[in-house]
């Protein structure tokens, strides 16, 4: 039987591996927040949606538990977790050599970096459109619809991205194999280093953001030095429709009233994922002789406020 796993099962690897879960797959959650696993196992995973609330039995263990070998892992731990939990996956004897690893995790740089631990093309890039939220330990909050954009990271589709597309399908995730989803990470990796930091420093909702009559002009700063990079390393972004894209998340119909994540992961004490947004931005930039002073700039404002939070 084709065995799941969802390594890091906070809010969207629940909300994922639950919804594989409803479709009848063999999924296993791995998690590293014992309160949560407990949780899970004692009380089964609480879902909330707009309209009602229930209970799904999922099983959930503890990532020093783990005594089975997966056919696809899910990786959706923040960034900065994914890789020790990768290597442990490995020392555990979790991952054969067909085992695939869909990154569903927002950031840049994932493929580099997991590809030391895991060749190359067992991995797969995945941008995701669904969201979803934590209320507490085994509580998921899960609203509004998505999709998953995906490729294997060595840019050559094989079967397994068929079998990946039909199993995510089969549970209404809306998955298509993407043919170049490096242009869709670099997309939403924009959209999020630019209202990520800047409502987190300045304390604003994305609606409050816009609301400022220079807005553009402050928001092209941060991407025009990303658009740059992206050209250098061959990637198709333009920077009219990146400001466009985020002109489109300022009204309340949209994302207007919402805090971004990294707004959130802060107020809640925790690390954010801005070495893996503008950060990443910053080395690409350096690597390449490209100045990026807006990015690096922004780095270390959410790296202070990190501090004083901690
Ligand atoms: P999350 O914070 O809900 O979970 C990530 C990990 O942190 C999990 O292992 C979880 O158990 C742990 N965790 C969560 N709260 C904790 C607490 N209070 N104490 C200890 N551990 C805790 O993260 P997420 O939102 O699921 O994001 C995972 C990845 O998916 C990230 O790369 C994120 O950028 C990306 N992503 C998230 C969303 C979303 O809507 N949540 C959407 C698209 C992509």
């Amino acid at each position: 039987m084709y065995k799941i796993a969802v390594a890091g099962a906070g809010a969207m690897g629940g909300r994922i591996g639950v919804a594989l879960h409803q479709a009848n797959y063999n999924v296993t959650l791995i998690d590293d927040w014992e309160p949560h696993v407990q949780c899970i196992n004692k009380n089964g995973m609480k879902i909330q949606t707009e309209t009602d609330t229930y209970t799904v039995k999922i099983p959930a263990i503890l990532s020093k538990d783990i005594s089975d070998t997966y056919d696809l892992i899910i990786l959706l731990t923040k960034s900065m977790q994914s890789e020790s939990m990768l290597t442990h996956l490995k020392n555990s004897g979790a991952i054969h050599e067909d085992t695939a690893i869909l990154s569903m995790m927002n950031g840049l740089g994932h493929e580099e970096r997991l590809s030391k631990i895991v060749p190359l093309h067992q991995i797969y890039l995945a941008v995701t459109m669904w969201s979803a939220g934590l209320k507490g330990p085994g509580h998921l909050l899960l609203e509004g619809t998505g999709s998953i954009n995906f490729q294997c990271a060595n840019g050559v589709n094989n079967s397994i991205s068929t079998t990946i597309s039909k199993i995510l399908n089969d549970a209404n995730l809306n998955a298509t194999i993407s043919k170049n989803v490096f242009e869709a990470i670099w997309t939403k990796v924009t959209v999020n280093c630019v209202l990520n930091p800047l409502c987190t420093i300045l304390n604003q909702r994305i609606g409050e953001l816009g609301a400022y009559s220079q807005i553009n002009k402050m928001v092209l700063l941060i991407i025009e030095e990303i658009v740059t990079v992206a050209h250098a390393k061959k990637i198709d972004i333009e920077a009219e429709t990146l400001l466009n894209i985020i002109t489109g998340m300022y009204p309340q119909s949209a994302q207007g009233l919402h805090y971004p994540s990294m707004y959130q992961d802060l107020n809640n004490g925790r690390l954010t994922e801005i070495d893996y947004l503008n950060g990443q931005i910053a080395k690409y930039g350096q690597a390449l002789d490209i100045a990026t002073p807006i990015n690096q700039m922004l780095t270390h404002q959410i790296h202070q406020l990190e501090r004083n939070k901690s």
